[in-house]
């Protein structure tokens, strides 16, 4: 086991599956599995998911609504995605506690960070619902902060493409995914990670930071046991040269030197 303890975050959008809105069960499941598969190792699980499959604050506008106002809705949406997780997490007999950043008593717990540390030491999975409970942030931001506030050693950016790309690979077919980066490397290139203040909070806690492909069965699993999947973002990465073929860029080896890559 690599980490100790880990912080996964999971967007609402991947919970959607090939559905246009809302929960997709299988997907759900799936997810399920794979933390259960990870807290049995003995590895501390957080989770943070998003909301984005029900709402975000930046629609509210197109709704007329206030910003604010959707912002706690976004929030409102993390929080039916996170009960949706415990109770697909405690079907299949894995321990859980919600804990949620806007007090909602009948459902879950008020985020408390002794007691989310305590929950993680007995070997529950803690999911952290609302993000940080303000308004204008994101659930990325929700991540990095529990991160650095629970101690955790990563924090593990689940989505649908495995690692950091040089530039969109869902549009660009030239490109090709770093197997490492640092925190520099990615604000000069300007590549998307999380956004600013997400990614901020990591670069000044040196908490490192894996984008990696949630939804290939295993994944979660070979990157606890150290094997290198999808893209580390440190303050000094080993070799942050991109890898060379775009198709199968799961396949290569990393580059170590630049003139190996030219
Ligand atoms: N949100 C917020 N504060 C937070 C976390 C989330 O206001 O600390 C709101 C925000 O409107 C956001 C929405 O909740 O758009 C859903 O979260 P997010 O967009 O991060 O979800 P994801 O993109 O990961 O599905």
């Amino acid at each position: 086991m690599k980490y100790k303890r880990i912080l996964l975050k999971l967007s609402g959008e991947a919970l959607m599956g090939q559905q246009q809105y809302g929960i997709d069960a299988e997907r759900l499941m799936q997810y399920a599995e794979e933390i259960k598969t990870a807290a049995a190792t003995g590895t501390q699980v957080a989770v943070v998911i998003g909301g984005g499959n029900i709402f975000r604050g930046v629609q509210a506008e197109a709704f007329g609504l206030d910003r604010v106002q959707g912002d706690y809705m976004g929030m409102l949406a993390t929080v039916i995605n996170s009960m949706a997780l415990q109770s697909a997490l405690e079907k299949i007999n894995v321990s859980t506690r919600l804990l949620s950043g806007v007090t909602i008593q009948r459902v879950c717990e008020p985020y408390i960070r002794r007691r989310a540390l305590r929950h993680l030491e007995k070997g529950r999975v803690v999911i952290f619902g609302a993000g940080i409970g303000s308004p204008y942030f994101t659930t990325d931001s929700a991540a990095s902060l529990r991160a650095i506030e629970m101690d955790a050693d990563v924090v593990l950016k689940g989505t649908r493409v495995d690692g950091i790309y040089t530039a969109d690979p869902e549009k660009d077919p030239t490109a090709v995914r770093y197997p490492e980066i640092t925190f520099d490397e990615v604000m000069e290139k300007n590549l998307s990670v999380m956004d600013m203040t997400a990614f901020t909070l990591c670069k000044e806690n040196n908490l490192p930071i894996i984008v990696f492909d949630m939804n290939k069965p295993g994944n979660l699993q070979r990157l606890i046991d150290g094997e290198k999947v999808g893209t580390l973002v440190t303050m000094n990465a080993s070799s942050a040269a991109p890898l060379l073929d775009p198709k199968h860029s799961s396949l290569q080896p990393a580059l170590d030197t630049p003139a190996e890559q030219a």
